[in-house]
């Protein structure tokens, strides 16, 4: 059974809102060196295009805080409005000083205020709140200027930067990954700020999958109900990646967990956003074109499948949310079309039945006109809007 999504807060990222019933937002992060104003600008023009709704860029010293001035001053300029998110890594002063110019802040509970040096120690309970109240310090001047601009925080923990102190306790494991993103969790609510998103994210898609499983059941015992983002990190290149990113993020989405996604592709970063596209319209998260429905054909078929599913796209593709099935032939084919709104299935040789629904509504078409008859029968239903 299709589970509901989860019920979230709703966080404001700039202009944007996430979680709730939003939509699930798409966003990706800049390959571009920071301190390259040009570069990014050029990239973010590209990630605009292609519809990016959020866009992240690392922060590593304060130079590159000067830099996202420029870059937001000329993206105001050519009317590019979409939400930057400022990477933060090893030092919490520059998350405290970029908070006026970003609408969120990713930190890395790993790295934000805890050691990262791989050393073994044993904590007691009591040098252990020591070291929590010791990150609450830190995490107060950063909660001070998040409310101050009204900026968003998104916790974002990585199965691979995982602090010597939780890695002393718990692990490398899902469960450490957990505990390191409830304790700042739990300081941030304590300080009442809740413009908070989370992300449990690792290269390997089980782990990942576990992680976000445990954090949703933890978070549900203390009453959070935070957004969450989802990614399977450095999930590679090519067919590989897009496929590890589709089973991590995919089988998240089919529990109902997710407010966000980003594909992490070692390629231009305009590429993540066709395969977080394709990612949500199959799992039915959230639709961006027609959904087409074609059998692999077999002995049976009664046209060229190839050619006239490529014929039949590029006349309908932009049909958004409309559901065409393309099927080679009428014994299987009106079965297996599911729930397509209209079915394109060979009747015989040379011949099509057009189908709305369940129902045959035109039948022995010469298949040299059954596109056009398909797109009359779209227009008679009114489904058909011009390109
Ligand atoms: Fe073969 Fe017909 Fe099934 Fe297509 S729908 S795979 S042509 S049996």
């Amino acid at each position: 059974m299709l589970k509901k999504r989860r019920n979230t807060n709703i966080v404001s990222i700039g202009d944007l809102r996430i979680g709730g019933n939003q939509p699930i937002r798409i966003q990706s992060m800049l390959t571009s060196e920071t301190t390259n104003v040009d570069a990014c600008i050029q990239e973010i023009k590209r990630l605009d295009a292609v519809g990016c709704e959020i866009i992240r860029l690392t922060v590593p010293n304060q130079k590159s805080i000067e830099s996202l001035c420029l870059i937001k001053q000329e993206m105001k300029k050519i009317g590019i409005n979409r939400p930057l998110v400022a990477d933060i890594h090893f030092n919490p002063q520059l998350a405290i000083n970029v908070c006026e110019f970003v609408e969120k802040v990713r930190i890395n509970p790993g790295n934000f205020a805890d050691q990262k040096k791989f050393k073994k120690r044993e904590y007691t309970d009591l040098e252990y709140e020591d070291e929590l109240e010791k990150i609450e310090k830190k995490i107060l001047p950063l909660i001070k200027n998040l409310k101050k601009y009204g900026c968003a925080l998104r916790i974002g923990t990585n199965h691979g930067s995982l602090s010597d102190r939780i890695m002393n306790r718990f692990g490398d494991t899902s469960i450490g990954m957990v505990e390191s993103a409830m304790e700042y969790l739990r300081i941030f609510r304590k300080n009442k700020f809740n413009n908070i998103v989370l992300s449990m994210k690792a290269s390997n898609s089980l782990v990942m999958i576990d992680s976000y499983r445990l954090l949703v059941k933890k978070m549900d015992s203390e009453k959070m109900f935070f957004p969450l983002h989802l990614g399977v990190t450095e999930a590679g290149s090519g067919l590989d990646g897009r496929i590890k990113s589709a089973v991590g993020i995919g089988t998240l989405l089919c529990e109902g967990l997710g407010d966000t996604i980003r594909v992490s592709l070692t390629e231009p970063s305009e590429e993540e956003i066709s395969v977080a596209k394709s990612i949500l319209q199959s799992t039915r998260s959230r639709i961006f074109k027609t959904d087409f429905i074609s059998c692999p054909s077999c002995g049976r078929t009664y046209f060229d499948l190839e050619r006239t599913s490529k014929d039949i796209k590029s006349k309908t593709s932009h049909l958004k949310g409309i559901k065409i099935a393309i099927m080679g032939c009428i014994v299987n084919g009106p079965g297996e079309m599911a729930d397509a709104d209209f079915g394109y299935i060979g009747a015989g040789p040379g011949k099509v039945n057009l189908f709305y629904g369940k129902t045959c509504v035109k039948k022995n078409i010469p298949s040299e006109n059954a596109l056009d008859e398909l797109i009359v029968l779209i227009k008679e239903k009114g489904m058909w809007i011009n390109p």
